[in-house]
């Protein structure tokens, strides 16, 4: 039986003691963007606040792309988070590869190139990566400048987060 065929046996069950009140329009307090990495599942564990009050955008590395910065915008305008926390880690599978990389190695693997050159949103550093986010959110001209953007790296050896200085704020140091 396959992972989602027993997926869908299991929600069979869940259905039975499912909470109908859960169905409401939710209210996120906080957009989190984060990797699709399992690691970075338990956000109500690593930032110990429900469910309910997170808003998570999840992507690989994370990218934030012109999709996510859309998500951004609503979330913080229609939903009504009023803060932002991008969310790196140590140890991503985006870090092991360029999309030069991966793009040839795809091309060659499967014999068709066309997709190429996809866009995997690879990167070296968490650090620079997580700074250029925050550039990228901060900059846009519909995220609210009393919306406050952070950025962290989330250690996967410790559990712990550090936040990430944004170039602005190195400066002003
Ligand atoms: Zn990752």
């Amino acid at each position: 039986m396959s992972l989602i065929d027993k997926a869908l046996v299991a929600n069979r069950n869940y259905a039975k003691t499912y909470n109908p009140t859960q169905g409401k329009r939710p209210a996120p307090k906080i957009a989190v963007v984060t990797c699709m990495d399992p690691r970075l599942s338990d956000l109500p564990g690593i930032l110990g606040l429900p469910h309910a009050d997170l808003d998570v955008i999840r992507t690989g590395g994370p990218a934030v792309t012109e999709d996510v910065l859309g998500e951004l915008v609503v979330s913080t305008h229609v939903l009504g988070t009023t803060e932002i926390l991008l969310l790196n880690h140590t140890g991503c599978g985006f870090t092991t590869f360029t999309d030069a990389e991966l793009n040839a190695k795809l091309s060659a693997s499967t014999g068709d190139a066309s997709p190429a050159p996809m866009r995997f949103f690879s990167y070296k550093d968490p650090e620079e990566n997580t700074r250029e986010q925050i550039k990228k959110v901060t900059s846009h001209p519909w995220i609210a400048k009393d919306v406050p953007v952070r950025g962290f790296i989330f250690d996967v050896e410790t559990g712990l987060l550090s936040e990430v200085q944004s170039i602005a704020h190195q400066a002003a140091d």
